[in-house]
This record gives structure tokens, C-alpha cells and sequence, in this order.
């Protein structure tokens, strides 16, 4: 379906761009807004490193902008969710319903809701987006598009939980416009796109501390990796619509949670031996956020979410085998957050920027991942589709009423 529209995309956008150039000369520029999406942040582990200081620049957000759960939907995993947030529909609707879907791993192709970035793309807003899960292959935008999470190629070939790196991308496109690919290859590098796949349970027998450090010392190479590649594009390629998503987080949470010995799935000789290793990923998290915030002026709008949180195995799953194991795969789990019930695991949500509320707490579950893009259009005074379920997070605006900065 999706496939369909975007040849009519391309067209109108073709047709449009000259007059929206001329348009933007006399009139206010739009808004620009940038998103940071962050797999599975967890606020509970989140809330002890504000209190440390080990988040400062999270803690700055938090300050100057409004912050709260963000409720998710149910047995929540990245593709479901982030597909939800692009389109506001429900999983069922929009067709990514999981990792795999009818025995195929999830894709562009199969998303059958139009995503907010082409929304955005046709009222003539310039879209930059690198690293989101779930946009492999890569789909027209009005700017570009790098691929996240389920891109597939060498050593990741169904593309689920690993890391292929650009140059080695098989499949489809993982670039968007096809000519950006070779840009990146020689100005940030041969990065790798997602993050490491989590080792299995025969590998780490016996050698778990030496496999936990260098699984732990690849995620941080990935997070550099990242960090240039969001630097470079937001210095040389900025965008009115920027959406950028990192993922090893989560990855981490699921093997090495701090959890304690009586949590189901203990295992000493591996939840004993970097027991800050969770919580590290969200410190090492925040010098990207820091990274990110310089190109941040008090005109931009920064919203950071997560998709859902991760909580550790609970008494009902001591006695489900598959739920130690992550994705019915061999590595040996003792956090998730496919959970049936979703307000189990809430994600996040932090926005500020011009008439956002400062230091605002959102209560309970009133935020949700529909609301992200009916907020997102809203931004830009977009009338929001009749297919979309959520709403316009209108209690993080100063003035509800305004129809926004953009018709000001
Ligand atoms: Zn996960």
C-alpha cells in the first residue's frame, strides 16, 4: 500500500518544492524539531542516575521541558511499537505487528498506514531520520533516510537483534537517496547499523566476563559510531524533522539487568560480574543526548521517548522456559518487556522547546505512543488524519489553543 503512495509522494513533492520555496522567503520559518528515540528506557533505572548526577544532560531536558511515562501497547517490542508511533494506528491496523510477521521479518513493505515522515514530507517539511527500527528498506522522504533496527546483511541475514554494517547491507536500501550512501561511507565511516546481537548461553559458559566486556566494548564502539553519524548529519545535513533512535540500551537490559539473586533467571557467573552495566548504557547515553543538545537552539523543539520500559522476569514466568530465552533464540534473558499487559512497561517521554511547559511532571498514563504524532503535527499546524488514534498532547503546551508555532 505504502509502495503505492510513494511514487505518489515523489510526485508531489516534485511539484511542490519550487513553490514551497518561495513560499518559506516571505513567510516564518517552520519549526524544526528534533526526536531522539531511545529502545526501552527504563525510568526506574533512569531515576537513581538523575539522582547521582550522572545524567546532567537529561537532567537539563527534565528542567527546561515536560517528562512522564508514556503508555505503550500491549506485549510492546520495538517494531510493533515505534510502527504504532509513526502511524497511530494499532499493530493490527498498520501491519507490523512484531519482529516477524507471517514468518517474514518485519518491513517497509509491509507497513500499511501512512508514517508521520511522510505526512511531513508532502506538507513540504524537510525529514532527516537515522537509525529509527523498523524503516528498512529505506523509504522516500523529503531529505533522507538511514535505516535502523531489522536492516539485514552480512552476519544479521533475517535481521533481527544484530548488527550488519553499511557497507555489507543486503536486501534492500539502507540509504535514502541511494547517492547520500557513499557520503556517509567516506565522511563517518563503514558503521554498523543497530546494535550487537546478545551472545548465547553455550558461548558464555566459562567465558563470561571476557565475552560480557567485549560484548559490553562493541556497544560502546557502536554508540561512537552513532554519535559521528547523528554529529555529522545534524551539522552537515540539518533538517526541519530530525528523528534519530539508538537501541543497544535495551539490548543490555534484557542479559545484564542489576537484578538480585532472587530474581527469576540469577545466574552469578553472569548478573554478578558488571552489575553497572545496564545502568552505564543510559550515563553513555546522555553524552550522545549532550552531543545532540549543540545543535539544539531555543527555537528547536527535543522530544527524547522510549517505545516501552524493561522490568525483570516476574513470578509467573519462573516456570515458562521460553521466557528466559530472548525471541525464542539461545541468549539467556532476565529482563523483557513483552509483557501482554503493556502498562507493566511504560516507555518515556521528554519534550521541550518554544511553548512547552517547564518542569512539568505528566501523571499516570495519559501520554502514549498514538499521541506522538498527532503532538509531532500539531507542531507544524498539520490537521491530523482521521486515522490516527491518539492525540495532541495538549497539556505540555503553554497555550492550548495555539494551533502552533508554525500558523503564529
Ligand atoms: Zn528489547
Amino acid at each position: 500500500m505504502v509502495l503505492k503512495k510513494f511514487p505518489l509522494l515523489l510526485s508531489i513533492l516534485l511539484l511542490a518544492l519550487p513553490v514551497i520555496g518561495q513560499q518559506q522567503s516571505n513567510s516564518k520559518p517552520k519549526p524544526r524539531v528534533i526526536v531522539v528515540g531511545v529502545n526501552g528506557m527504563e525510568l526506574d533505572i533512569i531515576r537513581p542516575l538523575l539522582l547521582k548526577g550522572l545524567m546532567p544532560n537529561l537532567s537539563s531536558v527534565i528542567e527546561r521541558g515536560a517528562y512522564g511515562k508514556l503508555r505503550t501497547v500491549s506485549a510492546p517490542n520495538c517494531p510493533r511499537v515505534y510502527s504504532t508511533l509513526f502511524t497511530s494506528t494499532n499493530p493490527e491496523e498498520h501491519g507490523v505487528t512484531g519482529f516477524i510477521v507471517g514468518g517474514i521479518t518485519a518491513n517497509t513493505n509491509m507497513l500499511k498506514e501512512e508514517p508521520v515522515w511522510s505526512m511531513l514530507s508532502k506538507s513540504g517539511i524537510t525529514v532527516g531520520m537515522a537509525n529509527v527500527p523498523a524503516t528498512f528498506p529505506v523509504m522516500p522522504v523529503n531529505g533522507y533516510m538511514i535505516s535502523g533496527m531489522l536492516t539485514r546483511g552480512k552476519n544479521c541475514e533475517d535481521g533481527v537483534l544484530c548488527a550488519p554494517k553499511l557497507s555489507e547491507v543486503m536486501g534492500g536500501d539502507a540509504v535514502y537517496p541511494k547517492s547520500m550512501q557513499a557520503e556517509l561511507l567516506k565522511n563517518v565511516g563503514d558503521f554498523y547499523i543497530d546494535c550487537e546481537r546478545m551472545p548465547a548461553a553455550a558461548d558464555l559458559k566459562g567465558h563470561e566476563t571476557e565475552l560480557i566486556d567485549k560484548w559490553l566494548g562493541k556497544v560502546q564502539l557502536i554508540r561512537e559510531q552513532q554519535t559521528k553519524l547523528f554529529d555529522y548529519l545534524l551539522t552537515t545535513h540539518p533538517t526541519e524533522f530530525t528523528f534519530l533512535a539508538q537501541s543497544c540500551e535495551d539490548r543490555t537490559g534484557h542479559w545484564l539487568y542489576p537484578i538480585t539473586p532472587f530474581n527469576v533467571g540469577y545466574n552469578p557467573s553472569i548478573n554478578g560480574v558488571r552489575i553497572d552495566a545496564f545502568p552505564d548504557q543510559y550515563v553513555a547515553f546522555d553524552k550522545v543526548l549532550g552531543s545532540i543538545l549543540k545543535h539544539v537552539d531555543e527555537n528547536t523543539y527535543l522530544i527524547i521517548f522510549s517505545d516501552h520500559g524493561i522490568k525483570p522476569l516476574r513470578e509467573f514466568e519462573e516456570k515458562d522456559p521460553h521466557a528466559h530465552m530472548d525471541h525464542e533464540k539461545t541468549t539467556p534473558v532476565i529482563a523483557k518487556h513483552d509483557f501482554a499487559d503493556g502498562d507493566d512497561v511504560p516507555g518515556s517521554f521528554f519534550a521541550m522547546g518554544p511553548g512547552i511547559k517547564h518542569d512539568l511532571r505528566l501523571m499516570g498514563l495519559g501520554a502514549s505512543v498514538y499521541d506522538v504524532a498527532p503532538t509531532l503535527l500539531h507542531i507544524y499546524g498539520i490537521e491530523q488524519p482521521k486515522q490516527m488514534r491518539g492525540r495532541i498532547l495538549t497539556e505540555i503546551f503553554e497555550n492550548a489553543d495555539n494551533r502552533v508555532a508554525a500558523k503564529q
